[in-house]
């Protein structure tokens, strides 16, 4: 979300006649666009803003922006650490920065009732792949999360607004766009969120569809059917559990209890058999005890996940879960997280290692960061998948014959169309072979 946020920067300062450089001692602004989900990015952040202190002795031009929901949180008070900050704003005044910066208003963070209608023109890095805002804030008030304090309460943008962007992105060449919203099972607007996915899957162009983040709570039966039969909608779903205790569950105030989660798991596998499933986790929350942490190691063990974000509890000043006693040590928290992800890796193996000698519609993003003969992208299931290639496949849809599995990638090989038949294909859709 903050990438995009942060997409939505550059396009204004691009429309306001801004160009980006690579060098930040060249700069005559410098934003900061800030996380505070948990401590590790908000230390990050204050190192790097300290760093940068001595370029405004360099260039008195120099203005410094911190946005994003540190900015939100802290308010005025960044200026008191900070006095080389010239401008505090949170984000949900995203579409003030152009004024901020003629007018030299300092400090922008009032709720934003409006956000839903402000359609911003992102400055996009890609060219295949596409982020698009659906619903901004969050009404959960999990009980670790800041989330609600600092992007506000839950507001859906309207559909037609989400129809034009992205058919706007296909007339550029986008072939995939990811909707964003802390929880997008909730989306209402003049449709639910079942209602939009059938809606932007007529769209000519766009050929994958994906959306983050589903809250378990949410997730519909009506959704599932959506991914099961939708051409565009990926088989990927990315539905974050916490935890596998019911009592810490509760705690978290997530709404649903682990039995709840499985049945839901157990719709997904069911209706769409080759389903990807991830999840978020937190290890070591206020009171957990040993034997709840092991129905966590348990769950990961009963639904093997493709793959898993795992964290270590992190405070958040202003959540109930911070003012929870009972808080557990950090060494026993990093061991019960190294074992969560100790055992997940073996998990993503075996299940990459399933994949071997198997045919995958992979959308190629562009040539590898590390090695510039190997192209690089995603199979529907969002398994990143590596073989040789040409630049030229960039943006295409091309079959992928799987050789090696790793933990967090495929290596495979470019098949040639008349050996499709061998696989007897069934492709979910119309794909452009080479
Ligand atoms: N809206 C999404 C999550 C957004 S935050 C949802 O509800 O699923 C992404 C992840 O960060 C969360 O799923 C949670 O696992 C983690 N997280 C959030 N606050 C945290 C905290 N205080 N400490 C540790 N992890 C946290
Ligand atoms: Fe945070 Fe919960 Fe909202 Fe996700 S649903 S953003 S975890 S409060």
């Amino acid at each position: 979300m903050n990438v995009h946020d942060s997409e939505k920067m550059a396009g204004i300062l691009k429309a306001e006649g801004y160009a980006e450089t690579a060098y930040t001692e060249n700069a005559d602004l410098i934003i900061f666009n800030t996380c505070s989900i948990r401590q590790k990015a908000e230390q990050k952040f204050r190192s790097e803003l300290g760093r940068i202190k001595v370029l405004k002795s360099k260039n008195p031009l120099l203005k410094i922006a911190v946005a994003g929901c540190i900015a939100q949180q802290k308010g005025r008070d960044i200026f008191k650490r900070n006095p080389h900050v010239d401008y505090v704003f949170g984000p949900q005044n995203i579409h003030k920065l152009s004024a901020m910066l003629t007018t030299n208003a300092m400090v922008c963070i009032e709720d934003n009732p409006e956000i839903q209608h402000t359609n911003l023109p992102a400055e996009r890095k890609e060219n295949v792949k596409a982020w698009v805002s659906i619903m901004y804030g969050c009404d959960n008030f999990c009980s670790y999360c800041i989330v609600p304090y600092t992007r506000g309460r839950e507001r859906s943008r309207p559909g037609q607004n989400i129809y034009e962007e992205i058919h706007e992105l296909a007339e550029k060449g986008f072939k995939e766009v990811t909707l964003l919203g802390q929880n997008v099972n909730s989306y209402s607007s003049d449709t639910n969120f079942p209602g939009l996915l059938r809606k932007i899957d007529t769209i000519k162009g766009i050929e994958r569809i994906r959306f983050v983040t589903s809250h378990p709570r949410d997730l519909s039966y009506e959704l599932i059917s959506c991914i099961k039969e939708l051409p565009k909608v990926c088989e990927h779903i990315h539905l974050p559990l916490q935890s596998g205790s019911d009592r810490i569950l509760k705690l978290m105030n997530r709404g649903y209890t682990y039995e709840d989660y499985i049945e839901k798991i157990r719709k997904l596998k069911e209706s769409i058999p080759n389903i990807a499933i991830t999840t978020d986790l937190i290890a070591g929350f206020p009171s957990e005890t040993d034997n709840e942490h092991s129905m966590t190691m348990k769950a990961l063990r009963n639904i093997e996940f493709d793959g898993i974000f795992a964290f270590k509890f992190s405070p958040r000043q202003g959540t109930k879960a911070a003012e929870m006693e009972e808080s557990i040590n950090e060494e026993i928290m990093s061991q019960r997280l190294n074992e969560i992800l100790g055992l997940q890796d073996d998990i993503t193996l075996r299940k990459n290692e399933s994949l071997k000698g198997t045919l995958q519609e992979v959308l190629v993003e562009g040539a590898s960061k590390t090695d510039k003969d190997r192209m690089t992208g995603r199979t529907r299931t969002n398994k990143i998948v590596n073989f040789v290639g040409d630049e030229l496949l960039s943006g295409w849809l091309v079959n992928v014959e799987i050789r090696t599995a790793m933990r967090h990638s495929l290596e495979g090989r470019l098949f040639s169309k008349h050996s499709l038949d061998a696989y007897g294909l069934d492709l979910k859709h119309k794909v452009k072979h080479l």
